[in-house]
């Protein structure tokens, strides 16, 4: 008589947030099923994001706890729900920040899937991926392609997509000149984007000690904003075409805006909470521009997935058991992590 192997575990490890402010619990969950148009994932590595404070600290009234967070999923189909067509266990994917849409609003039916009115966020409207098993809808899943690594693919999903996605729509052309403020998770990424989609690059960093690794990521120039006036700098090239912002200093990101060239846009993706301040005039002459970017649609990341394995573009990572989550959250909250930190399972 053969012995009875047992496939699939009947309860999976989860890190929890029971309520607003309370610390990560590890807990063992029934293995959660696939509903119609849902897939279940296996979990193989969730990014640890700096908007996962949405959930640790209760920002919006609405989130339901106990809940589990993560929207920087990498894994593999292990189950699909009742009519789920085009995607098959087995297949790896990932989910990201864009954790699903009705596809029948407004802005659906135009298309604009980003704004839909029932927009759903990974890990904040439903479970994420700080868990062995996740389910997720198919309109939020992407596929990895071969040449990425699950770790290396998680923080892309939402750190990666962010800047590539934000890049590739600034209006920028290769040759440009285009400035990433901020070395660090979002950053490092911006550098290694803007190299690769031909712009001319400036790194702005923090002190000297960045400049080495900025230019290995394919930085021509660094401009150490402790000790320059980084607009002056930026006007000496002859003005950026595009500065994106990505550390989360609105004080930094005001005194960036008189480096900007004609036409030139300060492009937001660092989320301070301190106002940014620009007088009229900066704007008006030369017709410049602040705008805020958001993520992507996952076929947007599928394109971001694509590009990084296409042309190696590399997340620095640091990894962690899902049993030290707390460990590797206080280490990406503190700023100290180098760049990006992945839970694995
Ligand atoms: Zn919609």
């Amino acid at each position: 008589m053969a012995t009875l192997r047992v496939v699939k575990p009947a309860t999976v490890k989860a890190a929890q947030i029971s309520k607003p402010g309370s610390a990560f619990e590890i807990v063992e969950r029934d293995i959660p099923e696939p509903e119609a148009g849902q897939v279940r994932i296996e979990v193989r590595a969730c990014g640890i994001c700096h908007s996962d404070v949405l959930v640790t600290e209760g920002v919006f009234p609405w989130i339901q706890y106990p809940r589990v967070p993560g929207h920087e999923v990498a894994g593999i189909v292990d189950a699909v729900g009742p009519g789920v067509t085009g995607w098959k266990a087995g297949q790896r994917v990932g989910v990201g920040w864009h954790g699903g849409h009705d596809g029948t609003c407004r802005k659906c039916r135009r298309g604009d899937f980003r704004n839909c009115r029932n927009l759903k966020i990974t890990g904040v409207s439903y479970d994420g991926g700080y868990q062995q098993y996740m389910v997720a809808p198919v309109e939020a899943l992407v596929p990895i392609p071969d040449g990425l690594t699950d770790v290396e693919a998680a923080p892309l999903l939402d750190a990666g997509i962010t800047t590539y996605n934000a890049l590739r729509n600034s209006g920028a052309m290769p040759g440009d000149l285009v400035a990433v403020q901020g070395i660090g998770g979002l950053g490092h990424l911006g550098v290694q984007f803007a190299n690769k989609f031909g712009y001319n690059v400036v790194a702005i960093g923090r002190g000297s000690e960045n400049e080495l690794l900025a230019r290995k990521l394919g930085a021509q120039v660094y401009i150490d904003s402790q000790t320059t006036n980084v607009a002056q700098e930026l006007q000496k090239l002859g003005g950026a075409r595009v500065i994106l912002a990505t550390a989360p200093d609105s004080k930094a990101m005001s005194a960036l805006i008189d480096g900007l060239g004609p036409n030139g846009k300060l492009l937001v993706i660092g989320a301070g909470l301190d106002p940014i301040e620009v007088t009229p005039a900066q704007l008006i002459f030369g017709s410049k521009t602040i705008q805020g970017w958001e993520a992507g649609t996952p076929a947007a990341s599928e394109d971001a997935l694509n590009f990084c394995a296409l042309a190696g573009v590399h997340p620095m990572i640091e990894t962690y058991p899902l049993e030290r989550v707390a460990e590797a959250y206080s280490r990406m909250l503190g700023g100290k992590a180098e760049f990006r930190v992945v839970l694995t399972m």
